[in-house]
């Protein structure tokens, strides 16, 4: 369609490891629900997108700086972020878990008195970890990414970390050697953040999203990276 040359593109943010969201294949590509979602929502609506895989801190910061319009990658809708930020529907329900190693000993949250926790910087996570530190006697440590979140504690460096239910699942399901301990604590969704001065943007996702979630596609980009129940 000629129209085509007049679509105005996006700059959208998103973080670098955070398996099965946005994540880089064998071919070096970033792939993951988010990116397909983003970029079936942009060709139902009418837009383009330039992906930035910069990280998550540094993706929020750099959409709190305006540099980019918007953010995609399993950011969590919170209160705080409302305030700062334009926030789509929810797409993808989340909370966080505590993992420790496979061999390891931690049975609980009153086994990490004393000890040192991995986070990861600007999430939900590392903020729920820091509002219970204090009461459960522990340390924390940030990363900037997830994997080496992850490696903090598979090396025995870290006696746990605070991640998203969804990706540590994802991440135990292809041979991490983690396990999950207790309940997911922080119930909420993801959604994708636009600046406040992009809310055409925020309108066509939600637009977009609803179509996707009507005419299947929505299910179809889950079950690809999330196959029967894994
Ligand atoms: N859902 C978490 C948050 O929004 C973590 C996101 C991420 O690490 N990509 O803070």
């Amino acid at each position: 369609k000629s129209v085509a040359a007049a679509q105005k593109t996006y700059t959208i943010g998103t973080d670098v490891t955070f398996a099965p969201f946005e994540f880089a294949n064998q071919d070096n590509k970033y792939v993951g629900i988010d990116l397909d979602l983003i970029k079936a929502i942009a060709k139902t609506e009418g837009f383009k997108v330039e992906i930035k895989p910069l990280g998550f801190n540094a993706a929020v910061q750099a959409l709190e700086a305006k540099q980019i319009d918007g953010v995609i990658a399993g950011m969590s809708i919170t209160p705080e972020r409302q305030q700062k930020f334009l926030m789509s529907d929810p797409y993808y329900k989340s909370g966080v878990v505590m993992a420790v190693a496979k061999k390891g000993t931690i049975k609980s949250l009153k086994d990490l008195r004393g000890k040192r926790v991995a986070v990861k910087t600007g999430t939900d996570s590392a903020d729920y970890a820091n509002s219970i530190k204090d009461k459960y006697g522990f340390s924390t440590v940030t990363f900037d990414d997830s994997n080496n979140m992850y490696q903090d504690v598979i090396t025995g460096n870290s006696a746990a970390c605070f991640e998203d239910q969804p990706v540590m699942q994802y991440g135990i399901n292809n041979g991490m050697a983690l396990k999950i301990i207790g309940k997911p604590a922080r119930e909420g969704s993801y959604g994708f953040a636009a600046s406040k001065n992009n809310r055409a943007l925020i309108t066509k996702f939600n637009a977009g999203l609803k179509k996707l979630r009507a005419n299947g596609q929505y299910d179809k980009i889950i079950e690809r990276y999330l196959g029967n129940g894994s």
